[in-house]
């Protein structure tokens, strides 16, 4: 049968560094995620979800199954929208045509999704998303939210698990999710968008 596997990541473990180091990256994607996927791979084992696509099962699946099948999802959009830190990184394009027409500005974006992070409780995710017409959306999510389950395309997000940024900045949430920035691969980020 089917399995799903931990993802490799396209870029080196240092390569974030200093905004996220090579220690967290190393818990986070080989401990954390590579649990999800082990637990994910067990639980659909046998059952119908084991022949669905990792997105259908966030929108059907419910318990221990909603959890890991949401946490390996939201972990490989987290992952693969990263890469090394640019100074002035900004995305282009209609994307950036579409934040600026409904947020003012890249940096009111900026703010907004920073609040959302910084503001929600606990464990989860903050998330842009986008609808068929390309109309953006900030939501916060919790441990196994994904905008999939709303008929939204995932575009960006921030994780505010602990594990994700603890090692490095310890309870500066705030400071890591603004460092988050630097590092956002915008390119992929435009190509989820036009691909929406
Ligand atoms: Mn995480």
């Amino acid at each position: 049968m089917k399995k799903f596997e931990l993802i490799t990541l396209p870029y080196e473990a240092n390569a974030l560094e200093p905004v996220i180091s090579a220690q967290t990256i190393g818990f986070h994607h080989g401990k954390h995620l590579q649990g999800y996927v082990n637990n994910l791979n067990a639980a659909i084992e046998g059952t119908p979800f084991a022949e669905m696509p990792l997105e259908t099962i966030v929108t059907k699946a419910t318990g221990g199954m909603l959890n890991n099948a949401g946490q390996t999802l939201n972990h490989n959009l987290y992952f693969l929208q990263f890469n090394a830190p640019k100074a002035d990184n900004k995305p282009v394009g209609p994307l950036a045509e579409a934040i600026t027409a409904q947020f003012g500005s890249f940096e009111e974006f900026q703010k907004a999704f920073v609040q959302g992070g910084a503001t929600l409780f606990g464990s989860g995710w903050v998330w842009l998303s986008c609808d068929a017409a390309g109309k953006l959306t900030i939501t916060q999510e919790g441990p196994a939210g994904n905008p999939v389950q709303k008929g939204l395309t995932p575009l960006l997000t921030f994780d505010v698990w602990e594990h994700a940024y603890y090692l490095d900045y310890q309870n500066r949430r705030p400071d890591h999710l603004n460092a988050l920035w630097q590092i956002v691969d915008w390119n992929v980020i435009g190509e989820r968008y036009q691909n929406r």
